[in-house]
């Protein structure tokens, strides 16, 4: 996971596209971030595209597109690997010293790589799309996603900023961070936050997918929330034993009661009392459990330290042309 050795002609720009079940959107990708590209750095750049598993015709389209033109690069993974993965498998084979990482979706415009790299010269080691509007995406997703990042900032430590998502232009020195980072349950946005750097926002207007359908259901949403809150904060661990402490000091406060009515002798009629207070420890408990089960679980899978994702194969054309 390291940079590859410095024989290979490094490109000044790799544009890094994560594609799962994408066939419908690869041909205006790959031509409207082939311009996008060439405005930016003329032909010293390169595409890596990786097929995250997908079950339709990405795959052969990628490879079709890999045999016409050297400067893409294709990462097959060997199976669905999930978003943020896939773009660490991109970054790995990456070797551009700046990194545009984006969408194959196009709600991410390539046209704005020309701007984003004149702010980068500008002295930034990150600059990071935020999305001024989002058309075509339903008010639901908006705002939960607009809560979310709201709720996320008040539980990690590091500053993630609102609204963002992986659209960004990065250096090669913060491209290493990321991929010197050996976590499995990747929030890589997050993770670009903690590496540090200078780093800027650059306001765009998301636009709505150009074909296809969102890989990102209300389930999956949920899981990634919990991926980014676990990975940057222990807060629920924290909260969970303040629900414990509260849940004691009320058990407390209620055995005066009990006890008092032990003394007066009114201690049949206890039954609803005593159905309350099971139900109410027993679900305590239970969530309290359940949230440090879930950050042990993960400790075992990362303890595992199996390999992040697998490649079956990178297609690439080994001496680019260089103009
Ligand atoms: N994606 C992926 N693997 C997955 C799910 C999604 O590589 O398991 C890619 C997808 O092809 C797209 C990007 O991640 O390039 C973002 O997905 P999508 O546009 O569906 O998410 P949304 O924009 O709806 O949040
Ligand atoms: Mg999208």
């Amino acid at each position: 996971m390291s940079r590859p050795p410095a024989t290979r002609t490094m490109p000044s720009l790799s544009a890094i596209v994560p594609c799962y079940n994408e066939e419908s959107v690869l041909n205006e990708l790959r031509n409207r971030l082939i311009t996008a590209c060439q405005e930016a750095v003329g032909n010293d750049y390169e595409l890596v595209l990786i097929d995250d598993g997908s079950s339709d015709r990405t795959r052969e389209i990628l490879r079709q597109f890999q045999t016409e033109d050297p400067r893409i690069t294709v990462v097959l993974l060997s199976r669905n690997h999930g978003h943020q993965l896939a773009l660490s498998a991109g970054l790995s084979v990456a070797r551009g010293e700046r990194l545009f990482v984006l969408d194959a979706d196009l709600q991410d415009p390539p046209e704005l790589l020309t701007e984003m790299m004149a702010r980068m010269d500008e002295g930034y080691d990150v600059v990071y799309g935020t999305r001024r509007s989002r058309t075509g995406e339903s008010a639901f997703k908006i705002r939960t996603a607009h809560l979310f990042y709201r709720l996320l900032n008040r539980m990690v430590d590091i500053e993630i900023p609102s609204d963002t998502g992986d659209f960004r232009l990065m250096s090669r020195r913060v491209a290493d961070v990321l991929l010197a980072m050996p976590e499995r349950y990747r929030f890589v946005r997050g993770m670009v936050s903690w590496a540090g750097f200078p780093q800027t926002p650059f306001f765009y207007d998301r636009d709505a997918r150009f074909a296809g359908e969102t890989k990102y259901p209300f389930r999956r949403m949920v899981l990634f929330a919990v991926d980014a809150v676990t990975s940057f904060s222990i807060l629920p661990l924290r909260l969970a034993t303040a629900l414990g402490f509260f849940s004691a000091a009320f058990g407390f406060l209620f055995s005066f009661w009990v006890l008092g009515a032990w003394l007066l002798g009114a201690t049949i009629a206890g039954w609803t009392s005593i159905a309350l207070l099971m139900l109410l420890l027993g679900g305590t408990q239970l969530i309290v459990m359940g949230i440090l089960g879930e950050y042990v679980g993960r400790t075992y899978i990362e303890a595992k330290r199996r390999p992040l994702f697998v490649v079956e194969q990178v297609l690439r054309t080994e001496t680019p042309a260089d103009d």
